[in-house]
């Protein structure tokens, strides 16, 4: 039994209606990105038609009703992560911006030789790659904490690995690949013994589990509008107030400054400071929306509808004896509604071209996460995801499609496509 009505929701969003394969579409792309309700859609088209200006410059009516619109998705989005404050919240282009804005914000300027950053076999690229540059132009070096074959992080390697050289410790809430749900607190409470700073990538949790900033005990936190039912252009950095003070903006121009003589600068207070030039006001605006639409929802309710959708997806999984092969925690409650696998002698890619022959979205490839098909021995998985509109119906399809590319496996001719990732 499902908890939420989804039908109710389902008419929410026109997307659901498109006809692919010859049936209504069965959408299973929502780690990559999520479809929008009519409630986003139609906030976006009200501002753009009667409130739109330029935000925080013009004393006239329209920016002064814009500035308050876009200053109010913020609160909303602070009060949907518990934040103490709206001037935590910076909003940003994506996820990876704002791990790149840490990057070049904190860790250029704090970061010296000999020191150590810690992050995860299990991480996206996006919050991987800006650590090992930044590794790369201090002269420091990048550890990295392994998993277990069931999909966990190793816990137990957390003492050995985080020492008094360790200035940030990053991590993702929730693995685009595994699904797995990570333990913040554990990890964040080892990191502070030696006064690291944590950074946490929400990309796949605030989406799909509830995000509460004061108990997750991390210093900074991104996410992505685009995977929340908002907006793409939209997403969050939220950190401490006493770090992002001392912090250095990373994009610097318009909007960041109080005051500039040519020989000095007064920053702008938080958050502007962080929204160099004319910020994606739209978007900002829409992506309150959406966050607006999942409380309503309860996130609480989305997480327990995910965790049933992946509890029958592996029951019925094991009806393919053997024939497919699950990555991830079985106890669908320590994950997200990632459901990661593969056909055997298949390539992930046939698989996926197959399922989209049936009118079934899924990704196909590394996901951005290289190094963690490396460690699982395999260069790349089919993944399903789910969200709050999908159904058992959709699953229940989803399995017999399968079946029919299991059965017919001799007669397909292998995808490959030149290049290893596809994203996201
Ligand atoms: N981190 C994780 C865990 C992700 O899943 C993604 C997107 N797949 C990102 C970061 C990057 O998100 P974006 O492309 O929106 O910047």
């Amino acid at each position: 039994m499902l908890l939420l009505n989804v039908d109710e929701i389902r008419r929410d969003f026109p997307l659901l209606e498109r006809v692919v394969g010859g049936r209504k579409i069965v959408y299973f792309d929502n780690a990559a990105s999520t479809q929008k309700p009519i409630q986003v859609i139609k906030t976006m088209e009200e501002f753009m038609k009667n409130h739109y200006a330029n935000v925080h410059r013009g004393l006239h009516t329209l920016s002064q009703e814009a500035s308050k619109l876009y200053e109010e998705a913020h609160e909303v989005l602070a009060k949907f992560i518990n934040a103490y404050s709206w001037r935590e919240v910076i909003f940003v282009n994506n996820t990876t911006e704002a791990l790149n804005t840490i990057a070049y914000g904190w860790a250029l300027w704090n970061i010296r030789e000999g020191d150590e950053i810690v992050v995860t076999v299990m991480d996206h690229h996006s919050n991987m790659l800006p650590w090992r540059l930044i590794a790369q132009l201090k002269n420091a070096r990048v550890k990295y904490l392994d998993i277990t074959d069931d999909g966990y992080l190793r816990y137990d390697l957390l003492d050995q690995l985080i020492t008094e050289k360790t200035k940030i410790v990053a991590f993702p809430l929730a693995s685009n690949v595994l699904g797995t749900i990570n333990d913040a607190k554990r990890i964040a409470r080892k990191a502070h013994e030696v006064g690291a700073i944590v950074v946490a990538d929400g990309a796949q949790s605030v989406p799909h589990i509830p995000t509460n900033v004061r108990e997750l005990e991390v210093d900074f936190l991104a996410f992505s509008g685009h995977k929340m039912l908002g907006p793409t252009g939209s997403g969050v950095l939220w950190g401490r107030e006493d770090i992002l003070e001392e912090m250095k903006p990373f994009k610097v121009g318009g909007d960041t400054i109080k005051d500039v003589t040519l020989d000095a600068v007064v920053w702008h207070d938080l958050p502007w400071r962080f929204e160099a030039g004319t910020p994606n006001i739209v978007e900002g605006i829409g992506l309150a929306e959406a966050a607006r639409y999942l409380a309503r929802i309860g996130m609480d309710n989305i997480h327990r509808h995910e965790e049933e959708l992946v509890r029958y997806t592996l029951k019925r999984f094991e009806e393919f004896a053997g024939e497919v092969k699950y990555y991830g925690p079985l106890n669908p409650a320590d994950k997200t509604g990632v459901v990661s696998f593969n056909v055997k002698g298949l390539n992930h890619h046939t698989v996926g071209a197959a399922l989209d022959l049936f009118g079934i979205a899924v990704r196909t490839g590394m996901h951005c996460a290289h190094p963690l098909h490396y460690r699982l021995g395999i260069t790349g998985t089919v993944r399903a995801s789910f969200y709050l509109y999908n159904t058992l119906e959709e699953v229940d399809y989803f399995i017999e499609s399968l079946e029919k590319i299991v059965l017919l496996k001799g007669r397909f001719v292998e995808q490959v496509p030149s290049h290893v990732c596809t994203g996201t």
